[in-house]
């Protein structure tokens, strides 16, 4: 069973609308990562959800895989069709259907993204909290259960979904949660697709939990001898309960990538960029607070006083992936994406950088240290097996260096392909029970299979 056994009758639903062009194929066949390409058979653009019920019963009826797919932002390879099948591309679901600002909530369809829901509601004072650093839709966001800058405050995609509609690989749709601020009724189906990568349904629509726009927001950049001493800052300035909004920490190789790539001439050194949110008097007074733990952690403090001064450091900071790759151009990278106890971070990064010097690799740094989550950018020729597999031997090594400290193996990007081979060390038991709630939910295999795990 496969695409072809469907290839007709999904003709006959949509007449002229499944896409089999190979250069449409190759676009949808994988994210922004060094996962090879892998393209389905074909590609559907819905514009409803009873055209994504359609279309999941012809294939659920033929047996060919289906793969979800939002802007195909993915860094873990999700959206890569390893077994070929109809991809499924939201990105034409993309209105706001309805919004409470009162209540502070909104339903939306999956293919809106983040930045155009945040354009068309900063009239009402409100916005969507999550802060990553592509373009990517937000029924795509809640699959992976992104999060970003902004967790440290306002928490993930897991925090903000009040609800859901999905269709499901039989072709049902059902809805779950709702507008509620709580619940205690029934299992936590919200949340089950929350972070399920496109396994076990379509999400077509999402309720959401939205928050005011804060009256100011300021930025401070701090320069540190060493990730200890930034670290240690993060530590008392979360204890203090300053209105922190955004912690994140560069070191000196990535601090000189993104000189390089923006042309700035900041200091090479382990860098915290912070961004505090509140009333006008809180920010002022939490920002000198912040700037004299960091100087008592020998930091120096660069201005950033202006409007003009804080757009620009979020986006040298935004710039951090494409900056890290800029140091090797032509290079492929594998970015890992562990996350541990705040305080675990700087032992666990000196630990694998001696690592990644002993096997000649080049690796920048970028991380929301507010949360213990950061990246090392590892770069490597993929042509070249033996620099791969030293990649790879690296990359298992701080994961499992962060599950013995209480991590994860990912705290943001998600499973895919990439984490796939850490899940069994990860959870153990806990993953034959995920795999039971697949074949009770998914039990064809149809729903972006061989994702997460294998069954
Ligand atoms: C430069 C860059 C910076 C990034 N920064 C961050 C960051 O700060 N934080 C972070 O969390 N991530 C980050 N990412 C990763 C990526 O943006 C996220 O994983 C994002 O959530 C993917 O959304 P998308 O719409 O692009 O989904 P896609 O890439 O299209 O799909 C991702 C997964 O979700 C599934 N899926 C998509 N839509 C649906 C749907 N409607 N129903 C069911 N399943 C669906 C797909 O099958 C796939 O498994 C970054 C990526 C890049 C390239």
């Amino acid at each position: 069973m496969s695409f072809a056994a469907a290839s007709a009758a999904l003709d006959a639903a949509f007449p002229g609308r499944i896409d089999r062009g190979q250069a449409v194929r190759d676009q949808h066949g994988a994210g922004d990562s060094w996962h090879p390409v892998a393209p389905p058979d074909a590609v559907f653009q819905p514009v409803s959800t009873e055209e994504v019920a359609q279309a999941v019963r012809i294939c659920a009826a033929h047996g060919c895989p289906i793969v979800p797919f939002g802007a195909g932002s993915c860094i873990e390879g999700q959206v890569n069709a390893t077994q070929g099948g109809l991809c499924l591309d939201l990105s034409r679901m993309d209105r706001i259907l309805r919004l409470s600002a009162p209540d502070m909530d909104v339903t939306v369809e999956a293919g809106l993204t983040r930045q155009r829901l945040n354009e068309d509601l900063r009239a009402t004072g409100l916005f969507l909290p999550i802060d990553i650093g592509a373009h990517a839709t937000l029924g795509g966001m809640a699959s992976t259960r992104a999060s970003g800058t902004m967790t440290v405050r306002h928490g993930t995609m897991a925090d903000l979904v009040m609800g859901l509609t999905v269709v499901l690989p039989d072709g049902e749709v059902i809805r779950t949660g709702g507008r509620a601020r709580k619940s205690a009724s029934g299992y936590d189906l919200t949340h089950l697709f929350v972070g399920s990568e496109g396994t076990l349904g379509v999400i077509t629509e999402l309720t959401l939990r939205l928050t005011g726009i804060p009256e100011a927001a300021k930025a401070g950049l701090y320069s540190f001898a060493d990730l200890q001493a930034a670290t240690d800052t993060v530590v008392e300035a979360l204890q203090f309960g300053l209105c922190l909004n955004r912690i994140e920490l560069m070191d000196a190789l990535q601090m000189r990538a993104i000189n390089a790539f923006n042309g700035t001439d900041l200091p090479e050194m382990p860098t915290l960029l912070v961004d505090l949110t509140g009333s006008a008097a809180q920010v002022d007074t939490d920002r000198a607070t912040f700037a004299a733990l960091a100087q008592d952690h020998g930091a120096t403090v660069h201005p950033v006083d202006t409007p003009e001064a804080y757009a620009h450091v979020w986006a040298l900071r935004h710039s951090a992936l494409y900056a890290a790759r800029g140091l090797r151009p032509g290079a492929s990278s594998l970015s890992t994406d562990v996350c541990v106890p705040v305080s675990d971070l700087p032992g666990l990064v000196a630990g694998i950088t001696a690592t990644l010097q002993a096997e000649g690799l080049v690796a920048p740094m970028h991380g929301h240290v507010g949360d213990g989550n950061f990246h090392l950018v590892m770069l490597f020729d993929p042509a070249d097996a033996e620099e791969m597999a030293r990649v790879q031997r690296v990359h298992g090594e701080l994961v499992h260096r962060a599950l013995a400290l209480g991590g994860t193996a990912t705290g943001e990007h998600g499973v895919g392909l990439g984490k796939k081979p850490y899940m069994e060390a990860e959870h153990g038991a806990a993953l034959a029970l995920m795999k039971r709630l697949k074949v009770a939910v998914d039990p064809q295999n149809l729903m972006n299979p061989g994702k997460i795990f294998d069954i």
